[in-house]
């Protein structure tokens, strides 16, 4: 596991949409000046669902994926760390971290994952 979350997420210098991934343009007001900002703080779960087809690299049997709000607004997906879908609910808090979710070439890929707290 790694300490820090290697995402970003870009904040409009002129009206302040965020935005993951980067956009060229501001989705809002077309501006073309960022700030770069790191996802703070846990996370609130707003939506999920499972995998049950995956590509080829992962060894589970399926995955659980959300889509979560960070403290400051930045929005990410990532692998929640759940047998099943039962015990989970928009809106619960979940504890974001960087972890390998795959291997690639022989080397761990990280990504974003989130644990039901
Ligand atoms: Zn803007």
């Amino acid at each position: 596991m790694k300490d820090e979350i290697a995402l970003t997420a870009y904040k409009c210098k002129k009206c302040g949409k965020l935005h993951y991934p980067f956009h060229d343009r501001c989705l809002e007001c077309r501006g073309r000046e960022f700030d770069k900002v790191k996802p703070q703080g846990n996370a609130k779960l707003l939506t999920y669902t499972a995998i049950f087809n995956l590509p080829w690299g992962f060894d589970q049997r399926f995955l659980i994926l959300g889509v979560a709000e960070f403290q400051n607004q930045v929005k990410a997906m990532g692998q929640i760390k759940a047998e099943s879908t039962d015990k989970l609910k928009v809106g619960m808090p979940v504890k974001p971290s960087w972890e390998p979710i795959r291997v690639q070439n022989g080397e761990d890929v990280y990504g974003l994952k989130f644990e039901p707290m």
